[in-house]
Parts: C-alpha cells; sequence; structure tokens
C-alpha cells in the first residue's frame, strides 16, 4: 500500500484525505523502481499541499500490462454494453455525491474558484458519464448487402483496445471525463496520465472508480512528468491507441513518437488563438459580456480563449470602454471565496509566461487599456489584460497565451474580418456576434474552426462534437463522433451460399 496525505481544506476544520500512489489495479502502490516524487502546489498560497510519487518508465509497463489484462478479460469483448452503462452510471453517482469535496481539491490544486469547479466542471463531466452511460448499448454497426443470394457483410465497431490518455492542468476533472467516458463505453480500458501540475483530482477520482465497481485495470492512474510518464505511453508498443490533450508542441512529440513505434491511433485536442468578431449589427452590450468571459473564464486558460477580438470600425470606440468595463467587473480572488470568479493561474511556469505576454504586448506598441499591473500578494494572480490597436504582427496577437490577456483589434468589412481571423495556424474556434443572418452564415462557414459560436462564446454540450481544424488537433470529442475515436471497425464478410467449382 502506498502513503497518503492529509489537505487542510481553508475555512474549516476538514481535511482531505489523498493517496499519494500509483493507480494500478485499482490499489495505490508504490513505483516499482524509483523515489521521484512530483511536488503539488496551491497556486493561490504557492505552498506545497503534498508530494505524490512519480511513475517511471517500468510503472507504465506495469500500469499497461495491467490495462491489457483487464481487456481481454473482464472488459473488453467480455462485458456488455448494459453492464459498462450501468458501472459508468454509478461513477457519475459517486461523483456528483462527492462533488464538494473534489471541487475543493480541484481549486487547491489548480486555484479555479470552488464553485466553478462544483457547478461548472463537475456538473458537466457527470453529465459527460451519464451521456456516454447512454450510448454503451447502442455501439452497433451495419448490415451491407453485397449480393442478394449467397453473400452478405456487417460491420462490428470493436473497443480499440488499451488507451493511453494524457491531460493538462486547465480542467483537470472535466479532461478526464471527456477521456474516460467514451472509452469506457466502447470497451476499451485505460491507462491515465494527469497533469504533473494537477493531479490529485485524479487521484481521489480513482478510488470512486473502486467504489464504483470497475474491475482491477479498467483504469490506472499514473502521474509522471510528461518526458517520462508521457512519452513512454506514446511510444509505447502495447498501447493502442493515445488520446491527447494540451500543447502543440507537445501534440507533435506524441504523434511522432506514434508513428515511430506502434502507429497507434491518436487523437490530439491542442491550443488555439481564437477570434471574436463583433459586427456592427451585435448588440453591443450583449457582445462584450460574452467576449469578456469568452477569454477571461478560467483565468484565460481555456483551449478555446478567445484572446483576439475584432472590433467594426464604425463601433470600435463605443464597443471598447464596454469591453473594459465588463471585464474589469470580474473579481480574482482565491479559489475559496464564493465570489471568485477568477483565480490564479495553475504554476509559476505559467504566470512567468503570461507576463512575458504582457511585457511583449506594451514593448510592441500595444495599447494597455486594462491591468497589466502586478500584484504584490502571494498567489499567481494576474487580473484581466486589455491591449486596444494590436496589429497582426504582435506577438500576444499571434501566440496563446493562456492568460487571462485579451487583444482588441479593428476590421471595416466582413471579407477584413473573416481573414484576420483566419490569420493563425490554429483553428480551435471562432466566435462571431452579428444580427444580421445572412451574415451569421456567410461568416459561420468562412471561419477556419473546429467550433464557431454566434452571438455566444465557449458553451459546449456532451452531446455536440469538439475539436481542432488545422494545428489545433485531429479527432472529435463529445458527442457521438467521440465513439469513432475508441472503437475499431471490422468488416466481416459472409458467404452462405456460393459453392466453388
Ligand atoms: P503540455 O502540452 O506540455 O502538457 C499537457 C500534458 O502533456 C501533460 O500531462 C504533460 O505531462 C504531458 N506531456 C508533456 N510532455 C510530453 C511528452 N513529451 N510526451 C507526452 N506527454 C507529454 O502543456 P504545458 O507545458 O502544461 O502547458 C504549456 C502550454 O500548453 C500552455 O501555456 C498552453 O498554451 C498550452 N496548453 C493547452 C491546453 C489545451 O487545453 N489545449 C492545455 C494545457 C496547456
Amino acid at each position: 500500500m502506498a502513503a497518503t496525505a492529509q489537505i487542510s481544506v481553508p475555512g474549516t476544520d476538514r481535511k482531505i484525505t489523498v493517496s499519494t500512489g500509483l493507480f494500478i489495479d485499482n490499489q495505490f502502490v508504490p513505483s516499482v523502481d524509483s523515489k521521484e516524487t512530483i511536488e503539488c502546489i496551491n497556486p493561490a498560497t504557492e505552498e506545497v499541499l503534498c508530494s505524490i510519487t512519480a511513475a517511471s518508465v517500468k510503472d507504465i509497463d506495469v500500469a499497461v500490462a495491467s490495462a491489457r489484462a483487464a481487456f481481454n478479460t473482464t472488459w473488453g469483448k467480455n462485458v456488455t454494453g448494459f453492464e459498462r452503462s450501468r458501472l459508468l452510471n454509478k461513477l457519475a453517482d459517486l461523483i456528483e455525491r462527492n462533488a464538494q469535496e473534489l471541487a475543493e481539491l480541484e481549486s487547491l490544486n489548480n486555484g479555479k474558484p470552488v464553485r466553478l469547479a462544483r457547478d461548472a466542471d463537475i456538473v458537466d463531466s457527470v453529465g459527460c458519464l451519464r451521456y456516454y452511460a447512454g450510448w454503451a448499448d447502442k455501439i452497433t454497426g451495419q448490415t451491407i448487402e453485397v449480393d442478394n443470394k449467397t453473400k452478405m457483410a456487417f460491420t462490428k465497431h470493436d473497443p480499440i483496445g488499451v488507451c493511453g490518455q494524457i491531460i493538462p492542468w486547465n480542467y483537470p476533472i472535466s479532461m478526464w471525463a471527456w477521456k474516460v467516458a467514451p472509452a469506457l463505453a466502447c470497451g476499451c480500458t485505460i491507462v491515465m496520465k494527469p497533469s504533473e501540475f494537477t493531479p490529485l483530482t485524479a487521484l481521489k477520482l480513482s478510488e470512486l472508480v473502486v467504489e464504483a465497481g470497475f474491475p482491477p485495470g479498467v483504469i490506472n492512474t499514473v502521474p509522471s512528468l510528461g518526458s517520462v510518464g508521457g512519452a513512454a505511453m506514446s511510444s509505447h508498443l502495447d498501447i493502442d491507441k493515445v488520446a491527447f490533450t494540451g500543447s502543440t508542441v507537445t501534440g507533435r512529440k506524441i504523434m511522432a513518437a506514434a508513428a515511430m513505434s506502434n502507429l497507434k491511433k491518436v487523437s490530439l485536442e491542442l491550443g488555439g488563438k481564437s477570434p471574436q468578431l463583433i459586427f456592427e449589427s451585435a448588440n453591443l452590450d450583449e457582445a462584450a459580456t460574452w467576449a469578456a468571459m469568452g477569454v477571461l473564464f478560467n483565468t484565460g486558460q481555456d483551449c478555446c480563449a478567445g484572446s483576439r477580438v475584432y472590433v467594426q470600425d464604425k463601433i470600435y470606440d463605443k464597443f471598447l470602454p464596454i469591453l473594459v468595463e465588463k471585464a474589469s467587473q470580474l473579481f480574482v480572488g482565491h479559489g475559496f471565496d464564493e465570489k471568485s470568479g477568477c483565480g490564479p493561474v495553475v504554476s509559476k511556469v505559467q504566470y512567468d509566461k503570461v507576463w512575458s505576454y504582457i511585457e511583449a504586448g506594451k514593448q510592441q506598441g500595444a495599447r494597455l487599456v486594462l491591468g497589466g499591473e502586478k500584484r504584490t500578494e502571494k498567489g499567481y494572480y494576474v487580473d484581466p489584460t486589455i491591449f486596444a490597436d494590436v496589429t497582426p504582427d504582435m506577438k500576444i496577437v499571434k501566440d496563446e497565451i493562456f492568460g487571462p490577456v485579451l487583444s482588441v483589434g479593428k476590421f471595416s468589412t466582413e471579407e477584413e474580418a473573416v481573414k484576420l481571423a483566419n490569420d493563425t495556424t490554429y483553428g480551435l474556434a471562432a466566435g462571431l456576434h452579428s444580427n444580421d443572418a445572412g451574415q451569421c452564415m456567410r461568416v459561420s462557414s468562412a471561419l477556419e474552426a473546429g467550433t464557431v459560436w454566434i452571438n455566444q462564446y465557449n458553451l459546449l454540450n456532451n452531446n455536440v462534437p469538439f475539436g481542432g481544424k488545422k494545428q489545433s488537433g485531429i479527432g472529435r470529442e463529445l458527442g457521438s463522433y467521440a465513439l469513432e475515436e475508441y472503437t475499431s471497425i471490422k468488416a466481416v464478410h459472409w458467404n452462405y451460399g456460393e459453392k466453388l467449382d
């Protein structure tokens, strides 16, 4: 048995117990060969919460072997869709029952407000598990006529096998649910590697996996550094598929490792530099609210963050102060303060990265209209920061910042708006605000993005697919489309009548 840590819940006399070992075969275990640990930091205070075991390459092998054994015995093709559905629903119930504690742990490790973790991330994650529980017994193939008298063909959608799942730190519980739910619904087994910055809720969820009654090995959780565990999973010869969310740089490495090892199936949900277009017919007050939240939600640490806002020239001077006003209303504070709408960024690394972009914005001559000043208190806080009059060559316009930093620019025609919006290597999401129906249709079809929001931003549904174009990714999560990522189609040709002479 591996050790546990006690983490104090601020403002209460409660403690959250977290198992600090690796979760393999339904047990928390120490590493087989390593003493490496990962320090978990509270970004709101910069204090160490606890240290957990970091999986080595050998530990990944052990976890993969466990997942393979489960796939071949208790799970995979040996478990009915009804049973997968029942267990997914049970897990959803348990997460719902433990929502407050999970939200507190998420806030302590990631910084986000407890209220949002509980009422948004966890509610959506429970919904995701239930949505895929609904699919588990409805994964069917086709019957295909090939000749009317002697032959037929049919397809089976088999579980793809052992899945490596590598998730980031911005939505640790949601990303866990988005990956785990469709994989389990399809009959796959899992080796899950949470981010080294936010591994605690994945470990806590592992306890619920046991309580729900999943057989050993169906879900294994192996916190590890990306360059160790993540890399080992990407090149592992007995992993059939890797699903990844994170940066484009890492996505490229994963795809290369998959290609050079066993050509495992890969799905990638990568970064973005998403545009929000504000046309002159838009309701400016509503558009400003969506545009501000579109970039500031989750402290800007959102792959869809609409961090480039382009405003039609005729309304630019009127819109900008409304936008600044909306953004300045956001209360940035400790995740345990119920008023907090936005916590600190996740880590010192991310804090330094965001500030380097704010400095670059100032140096490259963008007009700072909100924020841009460092706080003196402890914690990785960054206040909403808006730069106006930006030009396409600026670093803050080109690069994904992953912080609460918004660039505002101007356009005059619809064609120019689309050109500016598409002037990026990314293609994850885009938004437009207009009350001209024809314009909404034309512009939404011209935008190069996997998701387009019209007169709203950043709202996702478990039954609607999500994923990127261009260098924002490959494959789709959520909706029925995600089932394709976890199944392998087998065509069976059947001769029931033709005799060869
Ligand atoms: P990252 O891509 O390095 O990390 C994401 C996950 O990949 C983590 O679990 C990490 O351990 C793992 N990983 C890292 N190197 C790996 C490797 N060689 N092989 C396999 N897995 C590996 O992202 P980050 O360093 O945590 O953040 C850097 C930037 O990435 C952020 O500033 C942001 O721009 C972007 N990001 C995007 C998302 C998103 O949702 N698209 C999420 C997190 C970060």
